[in-house]
């Protein structure tokens, strides 16, 4: 079984976030914060392994993918990192199923440093009328290829978004409570690395009981931005402006989709890389000829 890990920096119990501008969000302990997510990737790793996964393929999620000393990673584990999202997905059909760990809510929760995709720009995002988040987001990626998201991990109110949106049978692991978007109570560790062992494990020999999320056939994905200027290079690559804070980007291909919100012209990414459910990603053809 192959198992691809999505990673982000804010989830992990322990990150000491404040806000920066004072919009944004800034983290203030940056090695600790890079130490406890791969404390707890190296767990969920643990429990995948126990499980019978033969590959896992970590992406270092996180802004820059520079979170993840592979020196400290699971010997087991592949790190992918990526300095430039060309193609805009990250993962492909090969993948028996997804995972999200340091996981946050979307903007406006007031969930532990909360924010969707750009902590200093953007308001909101909805699919199809409806809220969205991070979380979100890379799970309906998944589900193009038809990759399950099995599990979650994040504080309480990034575990809540996920369960809403992915269904109660998602394996969730909380790592800490969130007060308030910058005050938070961190789990003790030992038993945290313990719940994230245990449910990634119970999610992987569970596999069968999930299904990817369904995608709807037309998507319809708003940005309302905080600043009006913010708005400006949607609207400069053709897309519809709702109003001076919001863009409205649409498709019925949800790559083609993430690719206008990522600043591709509309059809124009889906074009040059023709992904299809079908389409392998380069890192899985490279991970490939290594094994050979
Ligand atoms: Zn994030």
């Amino acid at each position: 079984m192959r198992v691809f890990i999505l990673t982000d920096l804010e989830g992990p119990a322990g990150i000491n976030g404040r806000a920066d501008s004072p919009v944004g969000n800034t983290t203030l302990n940056k090695p600790t914060a890079e130490q406890a997510l791969v404390n707890e990737l190296n767990a969920v790793c643990d429990g995948l392994v126990a499980a019978g996964a033969k590959e896992i393929v970590i992406l270092d999620g996180h802004g820059g993918s520079n979170s993840i000393d592979i020196m400290k990673l699971h010997p087991k584990a592949s790190l992918m990192q990526i300095g430039n999202y060309t193609p805009v997905v990250y993962l492909d059909g090969t993948y028996d199923a997804f995972i999200q760990i340091g996981a946050h809510s979307m903007e406006h929760t007031d969930g532990y440093m909360c924010h969707t995709f750009n902590s200093h720009g953007v308001q909101e995002m909805r699919l199809n009328g409806e809220l969205i988040g991070e979380i979100g987001i890379s799970s309906y990626m998944a589900a193009f290829f038809g990759v399950p998201t099995i599990m979650v991990s994040g504080d309480d109110t990034a575990c809540h978004e996920a369960r809403a949106l992915l269904g109660d049978d998602l394996e969730v692991v909380p790592t800490k409570s969130s007060i308030n978007r910058y005050a938070v109570v961190n789990y003790p560790k030992e038993q945290l690395y313990a719940n994230l062992r245990s449910a990634a494990e119970r999610a992987l020999r569970n596999l069968k009981k999930y299904k990817p999320l369904e995608i709807p056939e037309y998507c319809e994905l708003t940005s309302r931005f905080m600043c009006p200027n913010q708005a400006n290079a949607g609207e400069k690559i053709g897309l519809e402006r709702l109003d001076e804070f919001t863009i409205k980007a649409a498709s019925d291909n949800f790559t083609d989709l993430w690719a206008q919100r990522l600043g591709w012209a509309p059809g124009v990414h889906q074009k040059k890389y023709n992904i299809t459910p079908q389409w392998k990603h380069p890192h899985t053809l490279a991970l490939d000829a290594f094994k050979e």
